[in-house]
């Protein structure tokens, strides 16, 4: 895909990829509400038409999807469809009488929970748009949201714990998710310090591999191999009687997409300077990445060995990037080192154990163990592995766990000195075995307590992956300001991340969004920097939930799929006041959308069949209904391949204008013959607002 321009006076709203001329404000409609649900923690691949189109149009309330879900006994399809997939089967409502209760395992789609409560889905979407959540049938909700519906209907909600020998008790099987229990809830004297998490980023060649090789070199504990270490994705030092793991992949990039996972594994980062280049693009970027995650920064000027080396003016251009070193009366330490000859490297593991001291960073080593992965491979003959670091708990041999959507059991686990290790305890890292597929790079690996609850929950996170496919994960828009102001007296965030074509309209535009004044929204930048959009610039923008603006800039290829994948809105102006102005009209909450979309039904293509012209797709309606007057768009592994019309609906040999869900029917879409087995045809549609919130 070419990279995206613009032309003179066109703002380019990345996400539907479409080029528009400057949006009118639509002041006399409200917005729809929107903040992203909390359950949609990991969403899965995003759909275009419910991301942001200036005049179109987000999610608003769906409809009731329908409630019949029994497949039809034997229909001959329009032509061989297989035995229909098999819908998630309620559990019986609890609540019985007057004595409303009802015990369910959170997340649970919205779908889900309306059938456990004998409503409509659609009643608990409407009262989800108060609460913030923007849902539709196949959001997923937590265990919150679950608790404040039900608590508006009047029924107790029994959280379901995790109990030992889960899985025993028929017909409600008690397994908790994981993630259910916050680390948070540990009480103080059960936890013990652990080990700090670093991460080396810089500009390329300032010396970051150098540091890292160094550090691990002359001070990895020589173990009986011989000191040897094996590169595993990290490493541990003991220094002045303290161990410290380094990420052993330097930069940001991994960095940022281990948070946009949800994987926030890394404690300090030491940003490495060259004295020699000082401040470079990266090192910018470095800077932004960092501050966005919060961290707390230790800078190394590096190649202090050198005859150019200034590590003054280092310091200096650090003050221009808002990190303010200790020894000009900040609160950034600096540390002045070679990794070349070594010096000043003792100095820097001094503050970094320093720093992990100030943090006081602890973790309960025998709670129930969670491990975010940092690397994966998979060797023939050998399976897959993972390098893992220990957020919580003690990593045993023998441990079933959950990772991502799989289960396994920990078969073998390695230090990175290739040594067999029986245990890992927080902090420390591990090449773990034992992966029936190889996890992502930022999955968390969650201890179970026996391999059935763990295959169990397994089979219930494919069936929610499944679910996600169909629906968008849910980003900040510039659109939705109005209704994250909502009632509350606190103001509302705008986070921004600009990319101008010079430094020079970065600072200009930046300034001026600043001096935009408003009581109800605060606009905070996350970064401003010159260059194209990239895809570590959407990585960032993902996992900090901010709108991208981009001024005459280019957006490079991968980056285009990024913003598709993770959703994120991307707005690319021309003309500096017509930028201003969205950002202007969007704090005031004028970018409101004019239509609401209203997904019907969702039907699963089993066959592709070739006809005379074209080509029909044999489907199978697994939520809501199809309608033949309605909008329709084609989703595989959750991208919108296709948006359009429906043109034809039939059952069997018949035009109909409606199948609803659990019947088999022939689909064709305008002008569409793409179709492949297993996309998803989302039924939806527009409707003009009037005045509904
Ligand atoms: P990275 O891209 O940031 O990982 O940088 P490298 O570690 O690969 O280093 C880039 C180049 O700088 C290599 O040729 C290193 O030998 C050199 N280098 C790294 N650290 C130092 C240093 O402290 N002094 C000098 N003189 N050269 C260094």
């Amino acid at each position: 895909m070419p990279d995206k321009e613009t032309k003179k006076g066109e703002v380019l709203d990345l996400l539907g990829g479409k080029k528009r001329k400057k949006a009118e404000p639509a002041a006399e409609e409200k917005p729809a509400a929107t903040k992203k649900p909390a359950a949609e923690k990991k969403p899965a691949a995003p759909k275009k038409a419910a991301l942001d189109l200036l005049s179109r149009k987000p999610k608003k309330a769906a409809e009731p999807a329908s409630e019949e879900k029994k497949p039809e006994p034997a229909a001959p399809a329009p032509a061989q469809v297989p035995e229909p997939a098999p819908q998630p089967a309620p559990e019986p409502a609890a609540d019985g009488g007057d004595d409303k209760s009802l015990s369910i395992k959170a997340p649970i789609s919205v779908a889900d929970l309306a059938a456990h409560m004998g409503l409509k889905p659609f009643k608990l979407i409407a009262e989800l748009l108060p609460m913030g959540v923007f849902a539709n049938p196949a959001t997923t909700l937590d265990s919150d949201q679950v608790a404040a519906l039900c608590e508006k209907h009047g029924i107790t909600y029994e959280r379901q714990k995790r109990e030992k020998g889960a899985g025993v008790k028929a017909p409600v099987e008690v397994i908790v998710e994981p993630e259910a229990k916050p680390v948070e809830e540990e009480p103080e004297e059960v936890l013990k310090l652990r080990t700090p998490i670093i991460t080396v980023m810089g500009h390329v060649d300032h010396g970051k591999t150098s540091l890292l090789d160094y550090i691990r070199r002359t001070k990895v504990v020589a173990g009986e191999a011989g000191g040897i270490t094996q590169h595993i994705g990290a490493y541990t030092v003991e220094h002045d009687g303290h161990t410290l793991t380094f990420i052993d992949t330097p930069g940001h990039a991994i960095f940022t997409e281990m948070r946009a996972r949800g994987a926030d594994v890394t404690d300090i980062v030491v940003l490495v300077v060259a004295a020699n280049d000082g401040i470079m693009p990266q090192t910018k970027e470095a800077i932004m990445h960092a501050k966005a995650a919060e961290k707390t920064i230790i800078v190394a000027v590096n190649k202090c060995d050198l005859p150019a080396a200034d590590p003054v003016r280092v310091r200096t251009q650090l003050m221009e990037e808002g990190l303010v070193p200790t020894d000009f009366g900040g609160d950034v330490e600096c540390v002045d080192v070679s990794a070349a000859k070594g010096t000043g490297i003792n100095d820097l593991l001094d503050l970094l154990c320093l720093q992990a001291e100030v943090l006081e960073l602890k973790a309960n080593p025998k709670a129930n163990c969670r491990a975010s992965i940092i690397e994966a491979r998979m060797e023939q003959g050998k399976g897959s592995s993972a390098t893992v670091i220990v957020q919580s708990g003690t990593l045993k041999v023998g441990m079933p766990f959950i990772c991502g959507p799989y289960a396994g059991k920990v078969k073998t686990m390695l230090d990175d000195q290739g040594q067999k290790i029986k245990k890992v305890t927080p902090g420390m890292p591990a090449e773990v075995s034992g992966f029936i597929e190889t996890p992502n790079v930022g999955d968390e690996m969650v201890e179970m307590d026996n391999e059935r609850s763990a295959r169990k929950l397994s089979e219930e996170r494919m069936e929610e992956l499944r679910q996600q496919r169909l629906t968008a994960p849910r980003r900040s828009r510039m659109e939705d300001l109005l209704a994250m102001m909502g009632d509350s007296n606190q103001k509302a965030v705008l986070k921004l991340y600009l990319k101008g074509d010079v430094q020079g309209s970065v600072e200009a535009i930046k300034k001026a969004i600043m001096d935009i004044e408003s009581e109800k929204v605060e606009c905070q930048f996350i970064g401003a920097a010159a260059g194209p959009i990239s895809e570590s610039d959407v990585l960032l923008a993902s996992s900090s939930d901010a709108v991208i603006l981009g001024f005459n800039v280019k957006v490079e290829t991968n980056a285009v799929k990024a913003v598709k994948r993770e959703g994120v809105q991307v707005k690319i102006f021309s003309i500096v006041y017509e930028l201003i102005d969205q950002v202007k009209d969007a704090m005031l909450g004028l970018l409101e959308p004019e239509t609401r979309e209203t997904v019907l039904g969702h039907a699963e293509i089993k066959q592709v069949f070739k006809l005379n012209k074209g080509k029909a797709a044999g489907s199978y309606v697994s939520d809501g209904k199809m309608l033949r007057t309605a909008e329709a768009r084609v989703l595989r592994d959750g991208q919108v391949v296709f948006d359009g019309k429906m043109s034809t609906l039939r059952r069997f040999q018949d035009e109909v204008e409606e199948v609803k869900s659990g019947l088999e029917c022939g689909i064709r879409l305008a002008e569409y013959n793409d179709y492949e087995e297993g996309d998803v045809i989302e039924c939806y549609t527009l409707e003009k607002i009037k005045q509904t919130l």
